[in-house]
């Protein structure tokens, strides 16, 4: 499913389609928020964005964004192969990786993930991890997923996706940029931040709006970003 037809995510999703225009999309991300609002969507339609055959191209107010005179793509079709077989779970290059039974994500089900991301993408341009219910994550998983975190494998981007971010630990937190959802009945607008516990410099190193808001945000702590003039 496309950004366009995601409900509730409006303003997360822009800042993910202005990031990814600008490729400056942070490698590692969480998607924090209520659960059942969409999070683990949204994070398959920016798998389709970035790996989609005709995406929709549109011209954002903001400088600094690649793109032709067509503008940059800023939203998965939803209709080709590649946006279709996302869709189903069968792409080659989108991963997700879920609790088993026991609720809990294993070491096991991660070093699989971070093996298969030392390849270069097999039929898409970026491979993308999506750990649903990542508050899942065991101990030992989350210490197999740091090294990763920090410099993911080019034309790799992890997702995390949770509800309850604080149970992971404060070193995993600190690698990713955080996008925080509104609960369905909230307004419709998100936040990026960053755990204030947890100053590293790489955290600021982020680009475009992604970057500017956790750096903004780590100051005031306040969400939201602000449309450029
Ligand atoms: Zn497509």
């Amino acid at each position: 499913m496309p950004f366009r037809n995601i409900k509730g995510h409006a303003h997360v999703c822009e800042l993910l389609a202005r990031a990814a225009a600008r490729e400056s999309l942070p490698p590692s991300l969480i998607f924090a928020g209520p659960e059942g609002v969409g999070k683990r969507m949204t994070a398959i339609a920016l798998a389709q964005l970035l790996n989609c055959l005709s995406p929709i191209r549109s011209k954002i107010d903001a400088p600094g964004l690649s793109g032709d005179a067509t503008g940059a793509a800023t939203d998965a079709c939803g209709e080709c192969a590649s946006c279709k077989r996302i869709a189903r779970g069968v792409h080659a290059d989108v991963l997700q990786v879920a609790p088993g039974d026991t609720g809990a994500i294993k070491v096991d089900q991660v070093r699989e993930a971070i093996e298969r991301t030392a390849y270069r993408p097999f039929e898409g341009r970026r491979r993308v991890v999506v750990i649903d219910n990542a508050d899942g994550l065991m101990i030992p998983a989350q210490d197999a997923l740091l090294k990763t975190l920090e410099e993911p494998p080019p034309a790799s981007v992890f997702v995390l996706v949770t509800s309850r971010p604080d149970v992971l630990l404060p070193t995993v937190r600190s690698r990713c940029h955080r996008l925080r959802s509104p609960a369905r009945s909230g307004r419709c607008r998100g936040s990026v931040d960053r755990d204030p516990r947890v100053q590293r410099s790489g955290c600021a190193r982020g680009r475009g709006a992604v970057g500017r808001q956790h750096r903004r945000g780590a100051r005031r702590r306040s969400g939201g970003l602000r449309r450029r003039a």
